[in-house]
C-alpha cells in the first residue's frame, strides 16, 4: 500500500511541530524517519496512523492507496503500531497480547476462536515465541517483548506498519538482531513500514529510503547509499557520521589554520572543510601538499578498524581516523605519538547558494 503524503503541517499552540511536508512512500517500502529529537518524527509518524490531525489546510491529503484517509480515524485506517515502550498489556499472556486486537473486533468481523488461536501461534511462531505464549509481559527480557509487540501489530494484518523508535530501550546486541527481524517480516509479509529513529546507522542499515528531518522539514529523501555519499546539505552531512572540522584562510589555493596547511581548490577568505574519519589517512610524514602535524590520543580497535583520535592546536576538537588494522601495526602507532593527518578527499558545504562540493587530493607516493 502506497501513502502520499501531501501539505501536512503541525502546529502545537504557536509552535509549529512540521512545516508543510510533502512525502511519496512506494507501496512495500520500507522508510525510516530519521532525525535529532524534537524534529518532527513522532508527529509526522502519528499524524500517518490518525493519532494526531494536521492542521487544517485545503491542500492537506493523506491517502493509502488511492484511499483518501484523512479524515478517517485510526481505527479504520488498518495500521500496525509498535511504540519504544512495549506497551503490553501486563495482566494478559503473551497469547492473549497477541490475540487482543482480533478478540475486540466487531462480531461480524471477529474469527472464530480456533481461527484466532492459529493466527496468534502462527504470528508467534513467526516471532519464535511461540514456546513463551502462556508467560507475562514482566517475565520477558526486553527484546522478547517487542517482538510480542510487533506480532500484535501485525495480527490484524495491516498493509502499514509504524513504528517509532522500536528498539530504542534495548541494547546494542539486541537491537541488532530485531533490525533483522523487522526487514525480514517486512520483505516476507509485503507490508509497507515507516519506522522513526534517530540513529543513523539503523537507519541506513534498514531502510530503503530515509528521510533526514530537522527542525520540522523534510532535509532529504534518498536510498541510504545516495544519502551518505551525496549528502545535500551540511546538516545531512554531519548527522549521517562522524565529521572531521578544518577551518582556516585560503590564499591562493592554501588552507592555512595555525601551522597546519593543505592545498585545496577554493576561493581565497575563510573557509571550512568536513571530512569523514575514513578519509583521513595517518602517515609518519607531511606530504608537500598536506602539512596538517598532530599527536595520537587513543587508538580503539572496533571490529574491522582501528580508531585513532589525534589533537592538535589547529583543530577546535579532536580529529578521527579510521585507520585498518594492517595500518595501525605498519605505523607502529602508540599513544602520544607525532603524527600526519593526510585527507584523503574533504567536503564543503558553502553558502546556501553554491551547491556543495567535494575534492580528492591526488595520491602521491609517501616517501
Ligand atoms: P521527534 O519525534 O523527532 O523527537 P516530535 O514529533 O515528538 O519530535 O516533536 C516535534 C516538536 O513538537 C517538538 O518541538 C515537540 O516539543 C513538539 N510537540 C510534540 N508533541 C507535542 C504536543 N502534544 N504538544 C505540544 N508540543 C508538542
Ligand atoms: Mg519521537
Amino acid at each position: 500500500m502506497s501513502i502520499h503524503l501531501r501539505h501536512i503541517q503541525k502546529h502545537f499552540g504557536r509552535s509549529q511541530a512540521l512545516s508543510p511536508i510533502d512525502l511519496e512512500i512506494r507501496s512495500g517500502e520500507l522508510i525510516g524517519l530519521l532525525g535529532p529529537s524534537g524534529s518532527g518524527k513522532t508527529t509526522l509518524l502519528r499524524i500517518i496512523a490518525g493519532l494526531e490531525t494536521p492542521d487544517d489546510h485545503r491542500d492537506c491529503r493523506i491517502l493509502f492507496g488511492e484511499r483518501d484517509v484523512t479524515q478517517v480515524h485510526v481505527r479504520d485506517r488498518r495500521i500496525g503500531f509498535v511504540f519504544q515502550h512495549y506497551a503490553l498489556f501486563r495482566h494478559m499472556s503473551v497469547f492473549d497480547n497477541v490475540a487482543f486486537g482480533l478478540t475486540v473486533l466487531p462480531r461480524a468481523e471477529r474469527p472464530s476462536s480456533a481461527e484466532i488461536r492459529s493466527r496468534v501461534m502462527q504470528l508467534l511462531e513467526m516471532v519464535q515465541l511461540s514456546h513463551l505464549a502462556e508467560r507475562f509481559p514482566a517475565q520477558l527480557s526486553g527484546g522478547q517483548q517487542q517482538r510480542v509487540s510487533l506480532a500484535r501489530a501485525l495480527a490484524l494484518k495491516p498493509e502499514v506498519l509504524l513504528l517509532d523508535e522500536p528498539f530504542g530501550a534495548l541494547d546494542a546486541k539486541v537491537r541488532q538482531e530485531l533490525r533483522r527481524w523487522l526487514r525480514h517480516l517486512h520483505d516476507e509479509l509485503g507490508f509497507t513500514s515507516v519506522f522513526v529513529t534517530h540513529d543513523q546507522e539503523e537507519a541506513l542499515e534498514l531502510s530503503d529510503r530515509v528521510v533526514v528531518m530537522s527542525n520540522g522539514r523534510i532535509e532529504q529523501v534518498d536510498t541510504p547509499d545516495t544519502l551518505y555519499r551525496a549528502p545535500r546539505n551540511r546538516f545531512v552531512f554531519e548527522f549521517l557520521g562522524d565529521v572531521n572540522h578544518l577551518e582556516g584562510v585560503v590564499q591562493d589555493g592554501v588552507l592555512t589554520c595555525g601551522d597546519a596547511r593543505l592545498a585545496v581548490d577554493l576561493e581565497d577568505g575563510r573557509q571550512e572543510l568536513l571530512l569523514r574519519p575514513h578519509e583521513v589517512q595517518v602517515a609518519l610524514q607531511a606530504q608537500a601538499d598536506a602539512h596538517l602535524p598532530a599527536s595520537v590520543m587513543s587508538i580503539v580497535p572496533v571490529g574491522a578498524e582501528v580508531r585513532v583520535e589525534l589533537s592538535a592546536d589547529w583543530m577546535s576538537e579532536p580529529w578521527m581516523a579510521t585507520l585498518s588494522h594492517q595500518d595501525a601495526e605498519r605505523l607502529s602507532l602508540k599513544r602520544g605519538m607525532r603524527v600526519h593527518a593526510l585527507p584523503r578527499r574533504w567536503h564543503h558545504y558553502p553558502g546556501a547558494q553554491e551547491a556543495p562540493g567535494t575534492q580528492v587530493r591526488p595520491q602521491q607516493v609517501s616517501a
